[in-house]
């Protein structure tokens, strides 16, 4: 087998209508550096012609090599399944939508030769994604550095560039749900960033829904910080504190006499602390929830098929 220089890793959920064009633009890009190369597709079980589409190309790529999971998992695991099966020594991921421009391959690339361990991006969103995606990504990115400890800018996405040391690191987190832009960062490798405008998805619609947007936020949230528990030790010293001086008030209205009628106020309080407490349960929850999905153990994907893989 041939050395190679760099892998190419790209996730498809139900990119039929971009896989040739991406083909077209990748391989033009990566025939410009200096260097061997190989694409690899990750088909993270669409339900589109998609994994039809790798076969056909994968007959006349030979670079290409691609697998198809058995059923949709989510990008960050196809991302991953496409790390763990990267040959290169350097191993560029990016998005199968043309989001992320395919002629800054051999930009990322020359930065590796100039001895950087990771080349991140940075997206300058400009209008292309709409006002609601940009507000809640610079939210998301805010939070979670603070809650964290790791600096993480808005714009950060999975366009990037590893060494295979970085990969090899990356693949021994055993995070149920990897966010592996936040784990990239936390293994601190020298590192890079370069800018670069974000073009419109080329065909089809984003494949991140609501839902699956906040699933990111609060896995990659609950992964890498244990703030939100500690809040509720403070949040109960401090309605605790309010309870008490509550109490003394009670207590020192009825020297004076003043009897409490007080139903509604009682009701109040009552409710403000159940919403609380629900409030802290709920976030009690979500790490039992992580515990409970890692001691199961379950493969994060299962892959069904695989093409060219010799
Ligand atoms: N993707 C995936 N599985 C999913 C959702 C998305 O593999 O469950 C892929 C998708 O095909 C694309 C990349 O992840 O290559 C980013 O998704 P998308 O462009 O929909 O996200 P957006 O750019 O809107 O944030
Ligand atoms: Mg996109």
């Amino acid at each position: 087998m041939d050395k190679i220089d760099l892998s190419i890793v790209v996730p498809l959920y139900n990119e039929e209508g971009n896989i040739d064009l991406l083909l077209e633009k990748v391989t033009a890009a990566a025939n410009e550096i200096d260097g061997t190369y190989e694409v690899i597709l990750v088909d993270d079980g669409s339900a589109d012609k998609t994994w039809e589409q790798v076969q056909a190309a994968s007959k006349t790529m030979p670079q290409l090599r691609g697998c198809r999971f058995s059923r949709n998992f989510g990008h960050q695991r196809a991302l991953l399944a496409g790390l763990g099966l990267a040959r290169g020594d350097a191993i560029l991921s990016m998005d199968g939508d043309l989001q992320h421009p395919p002629e800054l391959i051999p930009v990322l690339f020359d930065h590796w030769r100039n001895g950087f361990d990771v080349v991140a991006t940075k997206r300058n969103d400009g209008e292309v994604a709409g006002f609601f995606k940009r507000l809640t990504s610079r939210l998301f990115y805010r939070l979670f550095s603070w809650l964290a400890g790791i600096s993480m800018k808005a714009g950060a996405s999975d366009f990037r560039l590893i060494d295979k040391r970085v990969r090899d690191e990356l693949l021994k987190f055993r995070d149920v749900d990897l966010f592996i832009r936040g784990a990239v960062e936390w293994l601190g490798y020298k590192t890079v960033t370069v800018e670069f405008e974000a073009a419109e998805r080329h065909a089809g619609q984003t494949k991140y829904s609501l839902k699956k947007m906040i699933k990111f936020a609060s896995g990659a949230i609950v992964s890498f910080s244990v703030k939100p528990l500690k809040f509720s030790v403070w949040l109960g010293f401090l309605t605790s504190f309010a309870a008490f001086i509550e109490l003394a008030y009670i207590l020192w209205a009825y020297t004076q006499g003043i009897t409490v009628p007080g139903w509604a106020s009682m009701l109040g309080v009552t409710s403000l602390l159940f919403g609380i407490l629900f409030i802290l349960l709920g976030i009690i929850g979500s790490y039992i929830t992580r515990l409970h999905v890692g001691a199961q153990g379950r493969p994060p994907f299962v892959i069904a098929e695989q093409v060219n893989d010799k």
